[in-house]
Order: C-alpha cells, then structure tokens, then sequence
C-alpha cells in the first residue's frame, strides 16, 4: 500500500470514527477524537524566516544559492506561487498554527500576541496523540508571543534572533530522545536570513564585493541596521528607528514623509551618510549570503532526518513567514508593505510516496494547517480558512482561489486578485473602524493603493467591496488585546522593531 496509500486510510477511518460534528461540518473543539493510527505520518515543519521566494533556485534563482533547498524541491512539490498572509513573524506564524487571519486570533501588530482559544495545529494534533516540539530562534517566536500554544515541547533560544545553528541540534536531540513511537510534529525555526543580515563566513560575504566600503557595510551587521534606510539616507544612529519607523508606516514616499526625512537628514547630519545602488547591491548580496547560510543549516537538518531513517515515514514541509524588501521602494526589511516581495513566499511539501511536481496555483500560508491534519487522519476544527492541498499534491487542480487577502502589522491590509493588487492603509486589520473608513474613504485617495498592469479606475471599486466582505466575515469575537511580555517587547525594540519608545 506504500505510506501515501496508509496516509490516506488512516484518514479515512478517523473521519468515519468522528461522529460530532458543528453545523458547517468541521470538527467541534472538544470532541474527543480517535487516537492517530501507527501508519499516520510524522511531520517537520521547517520555517526559514525572511527568506523571498525568488532566491530559490528552484523558484527560478540562477545564482545557485540555495543547492539543498532545490535538491529537497526535486522530491517535493513546488508550489510556485505560495503567498503569507500577513508580512511580520508573529502573525504570519499564528495564521500558519491556526489557519486563521492574525486579526482573528490577536491584536495586530508588532506586539501580536496569540489570543482567544483557537485551535492550533500543534494543539489539534496531540489530541490525535502526537508528540509536538518546537524549537526556535526566539523574538517573535518566544513565549511572550503566544505561539507555543499546542507544543508539549516549546524551547525558543538565541534571543532576540537566534538560528537554525541553536535550533537544529537541539530538534535532533529530541528526536533521539523519544521513548514512544507515536508520531510526531518537530517544528523547526531560525532568523537565519533575517537581518542583520551578515552571516558567518565562508556565507557571509561570500557574494558581496570584495573589500567594499561604505554606509551598507555598516549597515548589513548592526542590529537593524538596514531598517535605518530610507531612500538616498543612511542614519547611523540608533534613535532613527523610531522617527524612519513612524514616517514609513504606510506610505514610504509619501510626500510629507519625504519631506521630513530631508529636515530630519539636515538637522541630524554627521549622523547620517549618502545610501547609493551600489550600496543597495552589496546589501542584497550579504542578503544572498545570509540566504546560502540558512540552506545549507537546513541541509544539515535533513542530513539528519536522513540519517536517522526519518524521511520514510515523515512529511516534511519547508516554508518561510514572509519575504522582504530589499530597496526596491527605498526600503529594506518587512512588515511596511504587502507587495509580492512581501508575501510571495517558498513552500514545499514532500510526502513519501509521492511524486515531485509543480503547482502553479496561488495557495497561502492558511493551507499548511488543514493540509497537514489531512494528512495526519485529524480533522480541522471548525474555522479554519485555508484548505486542504492534499488533492494538488496528488496531482489534482486545487481549489481556485482568486481572491486573497493579507494583513500587514502596520495599519494595511490588501487583496490580491489576477487583475491587481488593491491595499487599504490607515486603520489596523482589527480596529473597529476599519469597515467604516474602508467603505467611505476616497476610492482614488492616498489611502488605497493599486498595483496592476492594466487601467485601474474600473476595478478599484469592485476591489474595495471584495475588501469590505471579506473583513465583515471575519470572526471579531477572539480579538482580544493582550498585551506581550515587556522584557520581550523590550527585547526586541533594541532590534528596530518599534523604534524610540
Ligand atoms: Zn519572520
């Protein structure tokens, strides 16, 4: 029957097995659920933060940074057009543990804290009996943020922004470890492409020029150094963080914001340095450094998967959070913008069993749940907003899915359709007033922004209804404004994540 045909009967009879269901069909949270099968597969869920889908070779990259990645793609299914649904780690990883919008499960922003009583992945598959370990590069990734929430084992280490080097050896550890052999989820993290990006040698500056000198040279190994770029600027000092944070919120060329980055440059200069393209380019190489660092830490994992006889029995799935600017709109970093340098994001899945394949139909980060828990014999509880890609990984068409939809930390939240990209800026994705400025404000004013190939004064319109109705369906009753730890906070606002207080 080989593991995929074992998979599949395993769901079969657990779904059978679980009568109780709400009104939608999804799992009620309490039924008590059938026990996983000894055929139900293990699961490694591996997210690499930071890390853009175009510098994939297998996403089409051609600098060859990424050789174990594109190995593992060949036994996977690519999915080429892969999409976040938020652009900061904490929400993008609470969608991706509950299938749900970050605003559904916690107050937006970047002290995110998961909320309410959700149902996480981690959490839905032990109650089928398996064994959860998370091990990850702390920041938003620490306990402060909520997100161990379902995790037996939750280790975070590396604070504020540790690496797949802290977290690897320790998931293996984990795994030797075991008595029991029930099947198990090992999630595994690192900021390993995040900045600051300069990563140790021989990655590091392994793609930079050789014995450049200039702003991007400091700014590529202070702690978020990068984000004190802005346009044709480099501010030295570490108080920028909060004035360029405050000004790039939602409209980074913004004329006023603009303005006042030039008062700010003059009245502060000797604090600050001319920011050229060859600068831009030497960040983006150190970028593809920091890149290459986190593929081959990640070889180094499925070396050992691979050694101890995992891969057989294990799904594994290789993803990142979200993706990053690097200049393209004066910018570096995350967390301002929801265009596809944002959100497009890698995601391969390999199953035992089953073939590689491409897919080229947009599918987000809220998928990865539902999926896995088909794949498992558990059923989704109700909820949940992605859906299976179990039928795409076998082959099938998914799902269309032409209408997607993002939220950003900052005041913003976009939708994505074939046409064009349409985004809101002003309130946050959980602020009571959004539904109301979203259907009132000027349809051609600063608060929307279009991008699109094609005439775009027909579909703004349309857009901002599609916008309108996806927000009232959302569930408003989790939302919850618990604030995150302090010293956490504190932690990482040390790191250009909030700025000055
Ligand atoms: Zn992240």
């Amino acid at each position: 029957m080989g593991l995929f045909g074992a998979i599949l009967a395993a769901a079969t009879l657990l779904v059978v097995m679980v009568a109780v269901r709400s009104q939608n069909g999804a799992l009620d949270v309490g039924v008590v659920p059938t026990p996983a099968s000894q055929d139900a597969p293990s699961i490694v869920l591996v997210s690499l933060d930071t890390l853009r889908a175009d510098r994939l070779g297998a996403l089409g990259n051609t600098r060859g940074l990424t050789p174990n990645l594109d190995a593992f793609a060949n036994e996977a299914v690519v999915y080429e057009r892969a999409w976040a649904v938020a652009n900061i780690t904490s929400m993008s990883h609470a969608s991706l543990f509950t299938s749900q919008y970050a605003s559904e499960v916690g107050p937006v922003g970047q002290a995110f804290r998961l909320s309410g009583d959700a149902p996480t992945l981690a959490g839905v598959l032990g109650v089928y009996g398996y064994e959860t370990a998370a091990f990850t590069g702390a920041g938003h990734l620490s306990r402060a943020f909520g997100l161990q929430r379902g995790f037996k084992t939750f280790e975070a280490e590396g604070s504020p922004l540790g690496s797949l080097w802290h977290a690897i050896p320790k998931a293996l550890t984990w795994l030797d470890d075991r008595q029991s052999n029930a099947p198990f989820l090992l999630f595994v993290h690192g900021y390993d492409v995040h900045a600051p990006y300069l990563k140790p040698s021989p990655f590091g500056m392994a793609l930079a020029q050789p014995g450049f000198r200039g702003a991007a040279s400091e700014a590529v190994h202070v702690p978020a150094g990068t984000d004190r770029v802005y346009g044709d600027v480099y501010f030295r000092q570490d108080t920028m963080n909060g004035f360029l944070h405050e000004r790039a919120r939602s409209r980074i060329w913004d004329h006023d914001a603009r303005l006042a980055v030039q008062e700010e440059t003059y009245r502060r200069r000797g604090e600050s340095v001319a920011f050229h393209e060859e600068d831009a380019r030497f960040v983006r190489d150190v970028y593809d450094g920091a890149t290459a660092y986190a593929d081959a830490l990640f070889g180094e994992l499925l070396q050992g998967l691979k050694s101890r006889g995992l891969l057989d029995r294990t799904v594994v799935v290789v993803l990142s959070d979200h993706g990053e600017t690097l200049w393209e709109n004066g910018r570096f970093g995350h967390g301002d913008s929801l265009d596809d340098r944002e959100l497009h994001v890698p995601l391969l899945v390999r199953v035992p069993g089953l073939a590689h394949r491409r897919v080229s139909a947009d599918v987000t980060l809220l998928d990865v749940m539902p999926t896995l828990l088909e794949l498992s014999g558990a059923t989704a509880p109700a909820g949940v907003r992605g859906v299976s890609l179990v039928p795409s990984l076998m082959g099938q068409r998914p799902p269309a899915q032409e209408k997607l939809f993002a939220e950003g930390c900052t005041r913003m939240i976009s939708l994505r359709s074939p046409e064009a990209r349409l985004s809101f800026s002003g309130v946050g994705a959980d602020s009571p007033f959004l539904e109301s400025l979203l259907s009132t404000a000027a349809i051609d004013g600063p608060a929307f922004e279009v991008d699109t190939t094609t005439d775009d004064s027909t579909i703004r319109e349309p857009l901002r209804q599609e916008l309108l109705g996806w927000r009232k369906n959302l569930s408003a009753g989790q939302r919850e404004q618990t604030p995150a730890d302090p010293a956490a906070v504190e932690a990482l606002r040390r790191h250009g994540y909030w700025g000055t207080p």
